[in-house]
C-alpha cells in the first residue's frame, strides 16, 4: 500500500491484551519487514517445561530445560509460528496451562539471558537480510534492543484488554469468560511488572500509545505515523 520498507527495529512493548501482536504483525507486513513475537519464545520454553513434568517454579530445572530446547521461530508476519525441534507448537503455546505457567518461567534470569541472545540473533539476521523488523514483548525497548530508533509502549485499560483477550480465545475455540481473563491479565501484569529480572516497564524514550479507544487500524495508523516521523521508511 505504498508504505515503503522499514529500515531498523521497531520495539513494541506493553502488558498483555493491548493488541501488541496484531499491531506488530500488521505493521511488519505493511512495511515489508520481519516480525518477532518474543512472548511465543517464553511460551514455547514453558511448554517444554510442562511436557518434561518440571515444576515451573524450580528455576534450576527450568533452566536445564530451556538450555536443551531447540526453538525455531518463523518471522514472516503473514505466517508467524514457533517450533520446538520439528514440532509446530504455535497453537499449543496459547492454551491455559502454558498461560498459567509462563510468568514464573520467564522470571528466571538464565532463561531470559538465553532467549534475549536468541532474539538479538534473529534481529541481526533480519536487519542483514530485509533491513527491518518489528519486535514485540515486554523488555524490547529496555533490554533486547535498547538502541531501537522507535520504541512504542502500548497501554489500554484492564477491562479493554480482558475483553480483547476473551474475543481472541473464543474465536480460537478456547473456553473463556471476561471475568476469568481479567483476573489472569491482572495476575500476569503484577507478576511481569514486579519481577527482579527485566520487569515490564516503558523505556524512558518510548512513545506511549493508549489503545483503549482505538481499533486495530487506528493503532497501526498511529504507529505508522511515528515510523514516518522517525524517517525509518525507504521507498522505491
Ligand atoms: O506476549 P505474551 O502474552 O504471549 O507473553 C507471555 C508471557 O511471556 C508474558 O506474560 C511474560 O511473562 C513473558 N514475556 C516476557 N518478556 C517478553 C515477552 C513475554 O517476560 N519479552
Amino acid at each position: 500500500m505504498g508504505q515503503g520498507q522499514l529500515r531498523g527495529v521497531v520495539a513494541l512493548d506493553g502488558p498483555s491484551g493491548t493488541g501488541k501482536s496484531s499491531v506488530a504483525r500488521k505493521l511488519a507486513s505493511a512495511l515489508d519487514a520481519r516480525y518477532l513475537d518474543t512472548g511465543s519464545m517464553y511460551r514455547a520454553v514453558t511448554l517444554a517445561v510442562l511436557r518434561a513434568g518440571v515444576d515451573p517454579d524450580d528455576a534450576g530445572k527450568v533452566t536445564e530445560i530451556a538450555l536443551g530446547a531447540r526453538l525455531v521461530v518463523a518471522t514472516d508476519p503473514l505466517r508467524p509460528g514457533i517450533f520446538l525441534g520439528e514440532d509446530d507448537v504455535s497453537g499449543e503455546i496459547r492454551g491455559p496451562e502454558v498461560t498459567l505457567a509462563v510468568s514464573p518461567v520467564s522470571a528466571v534470569p538464565a532463561v531470559r539471558e538465553l532467549l534475549v541472545g536468541q532474539q538479538r540473533a534473529i534481529i541481526a539476521d533480519a536487519l542483514d537480510s530485509v533491513g527491518g523488523i518489528v519486535v514485540e514483548g515486554r523488555d524490547i525497548g529496555t533490554v533486547v534492543a535498547p538502541d531501537a530508533p522507535l520504541k512504542v509502549y502500548l497501554t489500554a485499560s484492564a477491562d479493554a484488554r480482558a475483553q480483547r483477550r476473551t474475543r481472541q480465545d473464543v474465536a480460537a475455540g478456547r473456553t473463556s469468560t471476561v471475568d476469568a481473563v481479567l483476573a489472569d491479565v491482572r495476575r500476569r501484569d503484577n507478576y511481569d511488572s514486579s519481577r527482579a529480572a527485566s520487569p515490564l516497564r516503558a523505556a524512558d524514550d518510548a512513545v506511549e500509545v493508549d489503545t483503549t479507544s482505538l481499533d486495530l487500524a487506528g493503532t497501526v495508523g498511529a504507529v505508522l505515523e511515528l515510523v514516518r516521523q522517525r524517517g525509518m521508511r525507504v521507498t522505491g
